[in-house]
């Protein structure tokens, strides 16, 4: 029998597993795929790193700077703004304390209204105080609500904010929560979202490699049982412990546990190859226009050139998902949006993520329970804030739980 029995793999299995090691315990590991990651992995096809669906490490994370060695990923860093395609062309807007040379440009152009600016910067103020406040905001309102109460409007909104939070929440409505939004946008203003020079999965695979006993791979469990003892059934027979964290994804966590499961949104992933990049920068492309399926795209082998093998080159376009559109709408879309013809680039790999990020709505519940009784414990980006950041934290709430219990 051993200590503890964690199912799942993901960041928050791992990091409750690292956790749990570091307190003496004896832990293993069980995962249903084959390969550590959950959410998080990396396509290895012909050459190229296509991770399945964009995503970025923002190095500002709290958790990601306690718990991860950053400076074995090697990351690699996207510029700090974005490259908006709007009706009259492409326009830069940059953080302007990092990039004061491309926030100039963008007021120059006409596109970025003082008026606008100053008061979105009012609204996001709090982003850039104490978190304990953004945490304690106890009027929390949708991201939309939240927008129009402060006055949020014109281009600013809708052609940069809007389309540009699209893409990083997988959804285009406004529900998600206005505090969790801010808790985003401080991550982002306070680091530069980045690449690991080996594609995201370093990232868990890293984690993974610092633990003893290695991750039992391919062994789905398929229920629990609670009690002084707690048992594990998997395909080929029962393990037993002093407990169980079941850091799954949501629906199977509902399965297994009958916790409440979180909704969940989704995102398709088109990678596309060429010889020659269709821009030379590091900026995510968001388009302002919203004229088609694609919310972002970027030249990702600019941003780390060990994404595509020598002289070729790896773009990504992410669209919600599920969505009407099709490859020859995206193709279209990114044809306009970089001035150059997609239609000859050879699509290397689609991801669909149809689960790939809990809804959150106001109010921002970021500490759900995770001490279910009977040494059942459940860790996982929906007990926290659908992100790196909120599945490492969660882990980390779970190992505390049951080190309490196990004392
Ligand atoms: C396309 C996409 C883009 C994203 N972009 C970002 C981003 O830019 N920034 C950011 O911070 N976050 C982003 N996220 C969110 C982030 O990746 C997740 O919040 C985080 O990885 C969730 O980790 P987790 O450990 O909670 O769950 P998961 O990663 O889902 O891990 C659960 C694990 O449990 C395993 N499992 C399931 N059932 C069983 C079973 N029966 N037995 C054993 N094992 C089982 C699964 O195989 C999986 O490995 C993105 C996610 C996606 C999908």
């Amino acid at each position: 029998m051993t200590d503890v029995i964690v199912v799942g793999a993901g960041l928050a299995g791992l990091n409750c597993a690292l956790t749990l090691q570091s307190r003496g315990y004896a832990v293993t590991v069980l995962e249903a795929a084959d390969a550590v990651g959950g959410r998080v992995r990396t396509d290895r096809i012909d050459g190229y790193l296509c991770d399945r669906g964009f995503q970025l490490l923002n190095p500002a994370y709290p958790a990601v700077r306690r718990y991860v060695d950053l400076e074995a990923l090697d990351l690699q860093p996207f510029t700090a703004g974005v490259a908006v395609a709007g009706a009259a062309g492409t326009t830069l807007v940059a953080d302007p304390r990092r990039s004061p040379s491309l926030l100039a440009k963008s007021l120059v152009s006409g596109y970025v209204q003082p008026r606008e600016l100053s008061r979105l910067a009012a609204w996001a103020a709090p982003a850039l105080g104490p978190v304990h406040r953004v945490l304690a905001d106890s009027d929390d309102l949708s991201l939309r609500e939240s927008l129009d109460a402060a006055g949020v409007e014109g281009r600013l909104r809708r052609e940069i904010l809007e389309p540009f939070l699209a893409g990083v929440l997988a959804e285009d409505e406004g529900s998600t929560s206005a505090a969790f939004v801010r808790l985003l946008l401080r991550s982002f203003l306070l680091g530069t979202p980045s690449l690991p020079a080996g594609g995201m999965q370093a990232l868990p695979e890293q984690l993974a490699s610092q633990l003893r006993e290695p991750v039992q791979l391919e062994r789905p469990v398929t229920s629990v049982q609670g009690g002084d003892e707690v048992v594990v059934h998997t395909l080929d027979g029962e393990l037993h412990a002093r407990a169980v964290v079941l850091a799954t994804d949501p629906a199977t966590a509902a399965e297994l546990l009958q916790v409440q499961a979180a909704r969940m949104k989704g995102l398709t992933t088109y990678w596309f190859s060429t010889d020659e990049p269709p821009r030379s920068d590091k900026l995510l492309v968001v388009d302002g226009r919203r004229d088609g399926p694609v919310l972002n795209t970027a030249v990702m082998s600019n941003v780390a050139p060990t994404y595509a093998p020598p002289g070729k080159h790896l773009i990504q376009a992410t669209t919600l998902h599920p969505s009407d559109a099709v490859e020859a709408d995206v193709r279209i879309q990114l044809t306009r949006l970089y001035g150059t013809s997609a239609g000859a680039w050879e699509l290397i790999v689609r991801h669909d993520i149809a689960e790939a990020l809990p809804h959150h709505p106001p109010p921002l519940t970021h500490r759900r329970e995770v001490d279910l009784g009977e040494g059942r414990f459940v860790a996982g980006d929906h007990r926290d804030t659908p992100s790196i950041q909120g599945a490492l934290v969660s882990g980390r709430r779970a190992a505390n739980a049951v080190t309490q219990q196990l004392v």
